[in-house]
């Protein structure tokens, strides 16, 4: 599932291609996913003009005359593809196809069909259903030790929960907890409401740090954030505890001194953890 990194560098690709342009068309090939799309869309978005992009958590709104914004989310499994515009060979899972005066051709594809797409008034982003809730923007300056203890007060979830809760901050998944959670020594299983105060004031810097090395790693390794095949946003990042169970962790020397970085499941999703720095 994208996060915010990813998504981040979603936008910056749809960014660098898309703003200014005019949409030429736009098509749909179903009538919803997670939701049913808004009524007379495609007929909404032609001749549009893309003024430019906001990321909002995991949710991209593409800013458009009129006062309009288009709301993305990838939901589980979606992509985007951008690529020069092309006779109109039918892609698997293709749900939705923008294409621009300029020649660019975006297409989403989305196989589970978790993702979202929204026409709204621009005046309405922060009161939308779907954005209305969400909590702080974790590289913006209103994500504080003091506002995330706040938020963490009384929770007796485990911190790794806590932090999957859009509420409590957001963009962040199951991935980039993992790894915030060990650059600032807190254990996952730690009960929330045990974290604020001085774990708080480690635990928001290394998700500032966790996000921006991933968002600098996918500006190194693609090319104006776009991948060769045209797909927006995943990049190779060398991650330091997730997916690496049994290894030794950059702190600790391996056995027997240190069992290794440790997998375990919170919510039914894994959690990746070294046992002798996290606390
Ligand atoms: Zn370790």
């Amino acid at each position: 599932m994208p996060e915010l990194p990813e998504v981040e560098t979603v936008m910056r690709g749809l960014a660098a291609r898309l703003q200014g342009g005019r949409i030429a068309r736009a098509v749909l090939h179903r009538a919803d996913l997670r939701w049913p799309f808004p009524p007379g869309l495609e007929a909404q978005l032609r001749g549009a003009r893309i003024l430019g992009f906001r990321r909002r958590g995991k949710y991209i709104l593409m800013r458009l005359d009129g006062g309009r914004s288009l709301l993305l989310h990838l939901g589980m499994s979606g992509r985007l593809l951008l690529g020069p515009a092309r006779p109109n060979l039918p892609t698997p899972h293709e749900h939705f196809v923008l294409e621009t005066e300029q020649g660019w051709r975006l297409g989403f594809v989305d196989p589970r069909r978790f993702g979202a797409i929204d026409l709204l008034p621009t005046v309405a982003e922060t009161t939308h259903r779907l954005l209305a809730a969400l909590g702080p923007e974790p590289l913006e300056d209103q994500f504080t030790a003091a506002g995330l203890s706040a938020a963490l007060a009384g929770r007796r979830t485990p911190i790794k929960t806590a932090l999957l809760d859009q509420r409590v901050v957001a963009g962040l998944g199951n991935i980039y907890v993992s790894e915030a959670l060990f650059r600032a020594g807190i254990s996952p299983n730690r009960s929330a409401h045990t974290v604020p105060g001085a774990r708080a004031a480690r635990l928001v810097p290394a998700i500032r740090e966790t996000l921006t090395d991933a968002i600098a790693a996918g500006g190194s390794s693609l090319r104006d954030y776009v991948q060769p095949d045209g797909e927006l946003g995943y990049f190779q990042h060398a991650w330091k505890v997730y997916g690496r169970a049994g290894l030794a962790c950059e702190h600790c020397p391996g056995p027997p001194v240190c069992p290794g970085i440790r997998r375990t499941v919170h919510s039914g999703r894994s959690t990746f953890y070294c046992s002798r720095t996290q606390r």
